[in-house]
């Protein structure tokens, strides 16, 4: 991931990307919403979240690609705070994934799909 940052000065914009872990993303997060996200409740919030994935899966049926960008941040933004007011770590919680499939251990999946 990728963070943008802008400096101002009397007559430039300066602009900086660097690369974001997703630990410092929740931190960033946290600083912006946490007091915000928390004293309205983790199930409110959560239905927030649930609000961003139809309006992403909306932005997916339209095939707009700049719309589903913003969709895809408010998400995990979303996502992250509701982990951040469960007390959940995202850097551990997705380290379940660092050695592959948590299933089949395998990279790629090697896991046969279920029939639905
Ligand atoms: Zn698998």
């Amino acid at each position: 991931m990728r963070r943008n940052l802008y400096y101002h000065d009397s007559r430039f914009t300066f602009h900086i990307s660097q690369t974001m872990h997703i630990g410092e993303f929740q931190k960033l997060i946290e600083d912006i919403y946490l007091e915000k996200d928390s004293s309205r409740g983790i199930e409110k919030s959560f239905l927030w979240l649930v609000e961003e994935i139809g309006e992403l899966a909306e932005a997916i049926r339209e095939g707009d690609k700049e719309q589903q960008k913003v969709e895809f941040g408010d998400c995990l933004a979303w996502l992250v705070t509701i982990a951040s007011m469960a007390g959940i770590n995202m850097e551990e919680a997705s380290s379940i994934y660092h050695r592959g499939c948590p299933k089949c251990k395998d990279i790629p999946c090697r896991c046969k799909e279920k029939k639905k």
